[in-house]
């Protein structure tokens, strides 16, 4: 037993620092900033990305009504409020429509929907239900009501009282 193990180490020897220093690079990576604080566990993830991605389809949908009630479908044109400057965007297509895009995303539902496509990256890098202020994990019913979420209650309360 004594010799077999000695045999193997010296095959290994060699193999040695390379594995070391993969493994060291393994750690870092796996540990960022909260280092002795865990995340929620896969489970717990995946329910959330499940209410994420439920709002999004919702906000989809929402967007898509948005846009059809900003265009008269026939025209192309804008209806509305916003009369005044399509007047000057109607006969500039790809403009009219990247004009349209940059006002989608800057409206509630624009700005909601990326929110929601942030909180789905930082569930993709471990980085999700945390307080970015003060780096707890946000309480579940919390993240379940509002799945964006990136402050847990008392910062957001801190915050709020503040401005
Ligand atoms: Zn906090």
């Amino acid at each position: 037993m004594a010799k077999k193990a000695t045999g193997k180490k010296k095959t290994q020897s060699k193999k040695s620092p390379v594995k070391s220093s993969a493994v060291k690079t393994i750690k870092k990576a796996a540990a960022p900033r909260t280092s002795s604080k865990k995340g929620y566990p896969k489970k717990d993830l995946e329910h959330f990305r499940r209410i994420i991605l439920e709002q999004k389809k919702e906000i989809l949908e929402e967007i898509a009504t948005l846009r059809e009630s900003m265009m008269d479908t026939s025209t192309g044109e804008y209806t509305g409020e916003n009369s005044s400057y399509s007047i000057h965007m109607a006969d500039q297509g790809g403009e009219q429509m990247e004009r349209e895009i940059t006002f989608l995303f800057a409206s509630r539902e624009g700005k909601y929907l990326r929110y929601l496509e942030d909180a789905l990256h930082r569930i993709d890098n471990g980085e999700y239900g945390f307080c970015r202020d003060c780096g707890t994990l946000i309480d579940k019913e919390r993240l379940e009501a509002v799945p964006i979420a990136q402050q847990c209650i008392e910062c957001k309360t801190k915050q709020s009282k503040n401005t």
